[in-house]
């Protein structure tokens, strides 16, 4: 077997053929959190043979993801594997020719310069509109692709960015005037409060609805790295897979002539500096972030002082610890820290609360 027999059947196709083929090969995709959109993305686009694939994640795999995030296993729900390392050893086994970066990090104003550098596209995969916005306007600053997609119970909805202000120069994806879209701020000015959408936790997901999410998103990749951006879906397309109800709204008509990000050039959430704690979703934890200044910390310092608070548990690449303590909700406390000197804090959502057990354990 040569090395392009296994995409065979994809190349078959006359959009694909031989040069989408290897364009694929030459192209890079920023993959923003690996969850249940971005385990399933991240397959499909490993096994289509894009060459290198940059998968950004926070957390760590956990029982409740079993069930739709398609690159985990109970053992790393058992260990705790940090969900981009987790990826990264499956899909190696999927496709050995495919170059995958993980980096288990959060994607904040301070790191996605970096963290995406040299991508041709950004797919999301995240749970949350604070860093969608961010994503938003990193992708029309700097000219790239953003494929937005989201899925909670039985529905789902996915929408492409292509710039209004058109690529950038240093993009290799490129099109038209015509076939450049609204942004995400276009059609949703401001992102809702917190706590005033439905979650994964309280509304609960279909597996089904955020793999056809992912699947609809992995295609518009694939058609913009072999070049046929023309092919893309320009709409907000949504569904439910109960009830049936597919939608396709053209998005053209809902450009906002004065939109603050892809008309004024504001990038107010790329300019904003990062929050030192986040209320993750879904989780009744807080994610508290070491103060400015600090990178990274002491895995073997944090583990000592842990085990004089409680109990260590092996994990793979972090530091779990179960603390001899309840949080103010009465809740049992974790604690999960990771080497780039963040750490997720288990048990309630104050972020003062948290903050404290923070210092506590990284000692201050
Ligand atoms: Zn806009």
């Amino acid at each position: 077997m040569t090395d392009l027999d296994r995409y065979h059947r994809q190349m078959r196709l006359p959009g694909i053929g031989a040069e989408g083929q290897a364009r694929l090969g030459r192209g890079s995709v920023f993959i923003a959190g690996c969850g249940a959109l971005g385990t399933v993305a991240a397959d499909l686009l490993c096994r289509a043979g894009v060459g290198t694939l940059v998968i950004v994640d926070r957390d760590v795999v956990e029982s409740t993801n079993l069930q739709r995030q398609t690159l985990f296993t109970e053992r790393d729900a058992s260990r705790s594997t940090p969900k981009a390392e987790a990826a990264r050893l499956r899909l190696a086994q999927a496709n050995s020719n495919v170059r995958v970066r993980a980096f288990v990090e959060e994607i904040d104003s301070e790191t996605i310069g970096s963290l995406a550098e040299g991508c041709d596209l950004i797919l999301d995969g995240l749970d949350n509109f604070e860093t969608r916005y961010l994503l938003n306007d990193f992708a029309v600053s700097t000219g790239v692709p953003y494929l937005y997609g989201a899925g909670v119970a039985t529905q789902g909805m996915s929408m492409p960015v292509l710039s209004r202000r058109g690529p950038g120069s240093s993009a290799t994806i490129r099109w038209r005037d015509a076939d450049a879209t609204p942004c995400l701020r276009c059609l949703f000015p401001t992102p809702p409060p917190a706590g005033s959408t439905p979650t994964c936790e309280t509304a609960g997901v279909l597996g089904s609805v955020t793999m056809t999410v992912a699947a609809h998103q992995a295609t518009q990749a694939i058609k913009l790295l072999v070049g046929d951006v023309g092919a893309v879906d320009r709409t907000l397309r949504s569904f439910d897979l109960w009830t049936n109800v597919n939608r396709s709204l053209g998005i053209a008509e809902s450009a906002d002539a004065d939109c603050p990000c892809c008309v004024r050039g504001r990038f107010e959430h790329l300019d904003a500096p990062p929050a030192s704690s986040r209320i993750l979703c879904g989780r009744n934890a807080v994610q508290i972030r070491g103060k400015a200044g600090e990178s990274g910390i002491d895995l073997d310092a944090v583990a000592n002082r842990l085990a004089g608070l409680g109990t260590i548990e092996a994990a793979a690449g972090s530091i779990r610890g179960r603390l001899n303590e309840r949080s103010p909700d009465g809740d049992p406390v974790s604690v999960v820290m990771f080497a780039d000197g963040r750490a997720i804090i288990e048990g309630g959502t104050d972020p003062d609360w948290a903050r404290g057990v923070f210092d506590r354990i990284v000692g201050r």
